[in-house]
């Protein structure tokens, strides 16, 4: 990046846009203070102030005319967000205010910053991490507590001390190794395949234990996409008109992933549920049908929990054994609807409920009645168990869509590197999986120092973070 290194000050509102109590300009860079001197007229400068000490005074126009009383702050560094010299000024709120302010301010000579740069700065600085920086986003993004949560233990840097240690293990691991291929007939303590076997296997396994987390955390912040799918009439929209009006935590309604099926989202032990409605599923009887049921199909294949809405006051029917098949290899859910409702029984006298459990005996099954509301919360349990695991919801861990495919590279390379040795490919194979395996967590903890990575993580964040 042009910019990395250089030691020019940015400037931007690092407020929202709109109207508040009050807006903060923020500048970061040698000539921070300098700057914000020449356009304020404070009580005592800013130069000839400690650091952290707040200061009242005016914010002046091209004239020196008095626009604004504000007030005003510096951090010295290495001790500021950016580990550089930070000033900030608090002007009164509203957009004009504010944005005169950084006028004046890049007619001084600052450079408005560009987005996350603040944040790209403290990284650069050494003052945060690569995890800690996306952790950020990840507070900014937060739509629940435990999201929230989540983001500030990996700010904390439980994260990165946790990818850390499997980093470190990697590199005494593949140490170890080469000893091991440069003194073959030598009796070394850790140079057989079987214990770098047993070593890969533990590393791996902290790395699955941290992928948990990573995808528990993932969640907390994304949430669920859920698809309610079924034949029409057996209770789709009135299940998730029930688990709308039961839910008090209601988010918002996010626009759908898919253009014209509505999202509805609830929050349920944390976890953001995002459910769609399919409209219908099955052959179409004319166009408009046709693209409803297209519709439903996208969002059927692009959910990640599928609950499957049967009527179980109806006959079982040759439209579930097409349902069954399509769900068996999908996460998926089987809510078997209107249990108010005395059973629907085919020719035998099975129930409908019996029918589904002999073609779906794997699946997660519930009853329930969307009318009288019964049911719902172990729907909600069978939903979110089906994606988390069971996993600790408490331990989650903030990470990136990025991150998450780092760890899950290192586990796939990790997992080629035992292959390569167990059917006998030998050290050298597996070194270079390992290897691998390494620059996955490099990437993940920022070590490689990769320009284009940085430059897409900070371009996430808004102007003045
Ligand atoms: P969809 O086409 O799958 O969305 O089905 P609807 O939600 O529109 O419901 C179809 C019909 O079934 C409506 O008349 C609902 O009142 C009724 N219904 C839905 N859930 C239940 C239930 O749990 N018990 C009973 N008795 N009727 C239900
Ligand atoms: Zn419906």
């Amino acid at each position: 990046s042009p910019h990395s290194g250089t030691q020019d000050t940015i400037a931007a509102i690092a407020t929202a846009w709109g109207e508040a109590g009050i807006a903060i300009v923020r500048l970061s860079g040698a000539e921070a203070r300098r700057l914000a001197d020449r356009q304020l007229s404070l009580a005592v400068p800013l130069s000839g102030t400690p650091s952290r000490y707040l200061r009242n005074g005016y914010l002046l126009d091209e004239k020196g005319d008095a626009i604004d009383q504000v007030l005003a702050v510096w951090f010295a560094p290495p001790k500021s967000y950016t580990g550089e010299e930070v000033v900030e000024i608090h002007t009164h709120g509203g957009t004009l205010v504010a944005q005169k302010c950084l006028e004046l301010l890049l007619c001084r000579g600052a450079r408005l910053a560009e987005p996350g740069e603040f944040t790209k700065r403290a990284f650069l600085s050494g003052r945060i991490d690569l995890t800690q920086a996306e952790a950020v986003l990840g507070i900014i993004r937060s739509r629940s507590d435990e999201a929230l949560r989540a983001a500030a233990r990996t700010l904390k840097g439980e994260l990165a001390s946790f990818a850390r240690d499997i980093y470190d293990e990697l590199l005494a691991l593949s140490g170890k190794m080469e000893v091991s291929l440069d003194f073959p007939e030598e009796d070394l303590p850790y140079g057989s395949d079987e214990d770098t076997s047993h070593s890969l296997q533990a590393i791996r396994q902290s790395l699955e234990d941290l992928l948990d987390r990573c995808a528990t955390g993932f969640l907390l912040r994304e949430g669920i996409r859920v698809a309610i799918v079924g034949r029409p009439n057996v209770g789709k929209s009135s299940l998730l008109n029930a688990l709308l009006r039961e839910s008090r935590a209601i988010v918002t309604a996010i626009p759908g992933t898919t253009r014209d099926l509505i999202e509805e989202v609830l929050t349920y032990r944390g976890i953001p549920l995002r459910l769609v409605d399919t409209a219908g599923m099955g052959i179409p009887s004319d166009e408009v049908e046709a693209i409803g049921i297209s519709l439903a199909e996208e969002a059927f294949k692009n959910a990640d929990v599928r609950i499957w809405v049967a009527d179980g006051s109806a006959p079982p029917a040759p439209f579930d054994f097409d349902m069954a098949d399509r769900l068996r290899d999908l996460v998926h859910v089987v809510a078997v609807n209107k249990s108010d409702l005395p059973p629907g029984r085919d020719e035998t006298g099975r129930t409908t409920e019996e029918a589904i459990s002999e073609l779906l005996p794997e699946s997660p099954m519930l009853s329930i009645s969307a009318k009288k509301g019964t049911g719902l919360d172990s729907l909600k349990d069978a939903v979110v168990s089906s994606i988390a695991g069971g996993g600790a919801l408490d331990s989650g861990l903030n990470a990136s869509a990025r991150q998450v495919n780092e760890i899950r590279a290192a586990i796939g390379f990790l997992r080629d590197a035992s292959a390569a040795l167990e059917s006998g490919l030998g050290q050298d194979i597996a070194g270079s999986c390992i290897s691998e395996a390494r620059s996955a967590m490099e990437r993940l903890l920022g070590i490689s120092g990769d320009d284009t990575l940085l430059d897409y993580i900070f371009s996430q964040f808004c102007v003045g973070k």
